[in-house]
């Protein structure tokens, strides 16, 4: 299957194949920045799937950290496209809410429930981490 996606304005456009390796929420306070507050609903995939279609993202790491996060986004409207981590080499996190349809995004795990606000309510059936569930 093919999963199509863009920015707000339509200057960048996307596409990626299955597999979809999880669906996630996280809860950590970098990803309440790039929200706006509620946990961030993401999906990991391979990078190696993922292929611009339309335009160019700008990237964006911050100077400050250690192995900081490398963040994707329209640089005319700024949407948060994807993320590349360096743990995790290989993957990339997708934003569901930049896929044309995402009706389908059912998330498994919660992760940084540590940071988690009073007002976030993790759906049942949830699998819930303080950080990032133990490596397999
Ligand atoms: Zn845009
Ligand atoms: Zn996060």
């Amino acid at each position: 299957m093919i999963y199509k996606g863009r920015c707000y304005c339509k200057e960048v456009e996307f596409e990626f194949d299955d597999p979809i390796h999880s669906q996630i929420l996280c809860h950590c306070r970098e990803c309440r920045y790039l929200s706006g507050g509620e946990p961030n609903a993401s999906i990991i995939i391979s990078e190696d799937k993922f292929r611009v279609t339309r335009g160019k993202l700008k990237t964006f790491a911050r100077e400050d950290l250690h192995k900081p996060r490398i963040r994707y986004f329209c640089a005319n409207c700024g949407t948060h496209i994807c993320v590349k981590s360096p743990p995790r080499p290989g993957m990339l996190v997708v934003k569901v809410g930049t896929l044309d349809d995402h009706s389908w995004f059912k998330p498994q795990t919660a992760i940084y429930c540590i940071d988690k606000q009073p007002f976030h309510q993790i759906p049942e059936g949830v699998s819930t981490f303080d950080t990032t569930p133990p490596r397999k």
